[in-house]
C-alpha cells in the first residue's frame, strides 16, 4: 500500500517537474511559431526570384533564416495539407485526403505532444476549415477562427494572435500557428492593391477575379490583358499577406519571443493559372500547385532584417534538396528537445543541401475525384483554353488516383488515366512544361522515368488508399462552406 502511495507521489512529482522547474524563472526552450499562408506559389515570392512580388517581409526572412528551395506539399488542398504539417504523417495514413475529411483523435500531433511537454499552444486559422470540428484543435489550447463561412481577413487574424501574444507569459515556451488565407481565389483585389504598387491600367471586367468576372471575360475572348489582371490580383493579395506577416513578426519582437523563437514561414499549396491545363488548385498535380514556399529560422537566431548577426553562419542559406511539410512536426520537435514519435513519416529540415541524400523523394497524392466533380473542374478549366498565348490544351479531365514524386531535379506525375509525365525541376521558372515523355502505356516509359515509377510504386504499396468517405455524406453546414469556397 505504501510502496503504491510512494509510487503515486513520485509520479505526481515527475509530472509536476516542469512546472515546478518553470516557475517564476524562464523557461529556455525554444517557442515555435508557424506562420501558413494558404495558396502561394513559391515563384510567387521574390525570395523565390519573382522580380514583380511586392514581398519585403518574406524576402527579409529568407534572407535572415534558411530557404527551402525545393519543398513540396503532400495534397493540393488546404485540410490535408495543413494535417501533414501537423501530424508530420502523409494524407493517406492520417485518412485527411479532402478538404471534408477530419484529422483523427489518434496518432503523433505536435501541438498534442508540445502543450503535453508544458508549451502554451495557441491557433488562429483564417477559414472554417482549419476548424476545432475538423480536428484542427487537436492540442491547442486557445483555438480562435472565423465566426462565419467567410474567410476572415489576415489583419483581423494577426490582430487576434497579437492580443494572444500581449496577454500571455513570455517566461513560459509557446506553440503559436497563425494561418492567413487571402491569396486565395477569388482573390478580393480591393483589399490587396493597396499594398501592391505595381497595378497595371487595366479596364476589362475583371475588378476582384471572382468567377462571374471570370465567365463575363470568357465570353468575350479570354485577353492577355485579363490574364495579367489575373496574375496581379494575386499577387496584390501576397503582398497584403506579407503587409500582415510583418505586424506579427514585429509583435513576437516586440513581445521578447523572436529571438530565442524557431519561427517557420511555409505555403499550404500553390496556384496555377494555366500552367499543365490546371486552374486554381483543385486536382492540380503540378509544380506550379505543389511547390510551396518554406522558410526556417532556427532558435537563437536574429532572422533580422537581412543581416548576419553573429552566429548566423547558416543566414541567408538556400536548401536545395527536396523537402516537404511532412518534415516540420519533427524537426519542431527536435527543437524542443523531444525524439519525434516514430510514427511521424517525415524528417529533421535539412541545414543544408550537401547533408541531404540525393535520393530524397517525397510524394504528393490527390485521392480520386467523383467523375461528376471532375467533369465540373475541368469544364471550368476550359475556360481558360485555348491559352492567351494561342498554345493548345486539353483540359484535365480525370477522376482516377492521381500521385507525384519528387527527386532530385524532377517532378514526375502518374497523372490517374495510366499516363506518366516527368516535369524538370531545374528549370528555374517552374511555369513551363518541360516534359519528356508521355507515355498512356506505363510499359512503354522512357529509361529515364523508370526510377521515379519505381519509387511511387514501393511507395503506394506501403500507404494503401483508406477506405475514404465521399463527399455525398457530408452534413448540410460542410457542404455550404465547400461549396462557398468552390470546392463542390
Ligand atoms: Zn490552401
Amino acid at each position: 500500500m505504501m510502496r503504491t502511495r510512494n509510487g503515486t507521489l513520485v509520479l505526481l512529482l515527475l509530472l509536476l517537474l516542469p512546472l515546478l522547474l518553470h516557475c517564476g524563472s524562464r523557461d529556455e526552450r525554444p517557442s515555435i511559431v508557424l506562420v501558413t499562408l494558404d495558396t502561394t506559389r513559391a515563384d510567387f515570392l521574390g525570395c523565390y526570384g519573382d522580380s514583380l512580388a511586392e514581398t519585403p517581409v518574406i524576402d527579409a526572412f529568407a534572407r535572415g533564416g534558411i530557404r527551402y528551395d525545393r519543398a513540396f506539399c503532400h495534397a493540393p488542398l488546404t485540410v490535408p495539407s495543413h494535417a501533414t504539417m501537423l501530424t508530420g504523417r502523409y494524407p493517406r495514413s492520417t485518412g485527411v485526403m479532402r478538404n471534408s475529411d477530419t484529422i483523427p483523435e489518434s496518432g503523433p500531433h505536435v501541438a498534442e505532444i508540445l502543450a503535453g511537454a508544458g508549451y502554451e499552444t495557441a491557433a488562429f486559422t483564417s477559414v472554417k476549415i482549419l476548424s476545432e470540428r475538423a480536428g484542427f484543435g487537436r492540442g491547442f489550447a486557445t483555438f480562435d477562427m472565423p465566426e462565419s463561412t467567410r474567410a476572415r481577413p489576415g489583419e483581423e487574424t494577426v490582430a487576434a494572435a497579437l492580443a494572444w501574444l500581449d496577454a500571455r507569459d513570455e517566461k513560459t515556451p509557446c506553440l503559436l500557428w497563425v494561418h492567413l488565407f487571402d491569396p486565395h481565389f477569388p482573390y478580393r483585389g480591393t483589399d490587396g492593391l493597396a499594398h501592391y504598387d505595381r497595378a497595371a491600367s487595366y479596364d476589362g471586367p475583371l475588378r476582384q477575379g471572382s468567377w462571374n468576372e471570370i465567365e463575363r471575360a470568357a465570353e468575350t475572348g479570354w485577353s492577355e490583358s485579363d490574364h495579367e489582371r489575373l496574375l496581379t490580383l494575386y499577387r496584390s493579395m501576397i503582398a497584403y499577406s506579407d503587409h500582415w506577416i510583418g505586424a506579427l513578426f514585429e509583435g513576437l519582437r516586440s513581445a521578447g519571443t523572436w529571438e530565442n523563437a524557431d519561427v517557420y514561414f511555409v505555403t499550404d499549396h500553390g496556384e496555377a493559372f494555366g500552367e499543365g491545363t490546371y486552374l486554381e488548385h483543385a486536382n492540380a498535380i503540378h509544380p506550379a500547385v505543389t511547390r510551396i514556399g518554406l522558410i526556417r529560422k532556427p532558435p537563437g537566431r536574429s532572422g533580422a532584417a537581412g543581416r548576419r548577426a553573429a552566429g548566423d553562419e547558416a543566414a541567408g542559406a538556400v536548401v536545395s534538396a527536396i523537402q516537404g511539410g511532412i518534415d516540420l512536426a519533427p524537426t519542431m520537435l527536435r527543437a524542443c528537445g523531444i525524439e519525434p514519435p516514430s510514427a511521424m513519416e517525415g524528417r529533421t529540415l535539412y541545414a543544408s543541401t550537401a547533408e541531404a541524400p540525393a535520393d530524397r523523394a517525397i510524394v504528393i497524392e490527390e485521392p480520386p475525384l467523383p467523375e461528376s466533380a471532375a467533369l465540373r473542374i475541368a469544364d471550368r478549366n476550359a475556360l481558360f483554353f485555348p491559352r492567351p498565348n494561342g498554345a493548345t490544351a486539353t483540359p484535365a479531365r480525370t477522376s482516377g488516383e492521381k500521385l507525384a514524386v519528387a527527386r532530385g531535379d524532377n517532378f514526375f506525375v502518374f497523372d490517374g488515366m495510366g499516363g506518366e509525365t516527368l516535369l524538370s525541376l531545374a528549370d528555374a521558372a517552374h511555369r513551363a512544361d518541360s516534359v519528356t515523355g508521355l507515355r498512356d502505356d506505363p510499359g512503354e516509359a522512357p529509361g529515364d522515368m523508370i526510377p521515379y515509377r519505381k519509387s511511387l510504386l514501393d511507395w503506394r504499396k506501403a500507404h494503401p488508399l483508406p477506405d475514404a468517405a465521399g463527399n455525398d455524406d457530408l452534413d448540410p453546414e460542410t457542404r455550404r462552406l465547400l461549396e462557398s469556397l468552390g470546392y463542390l
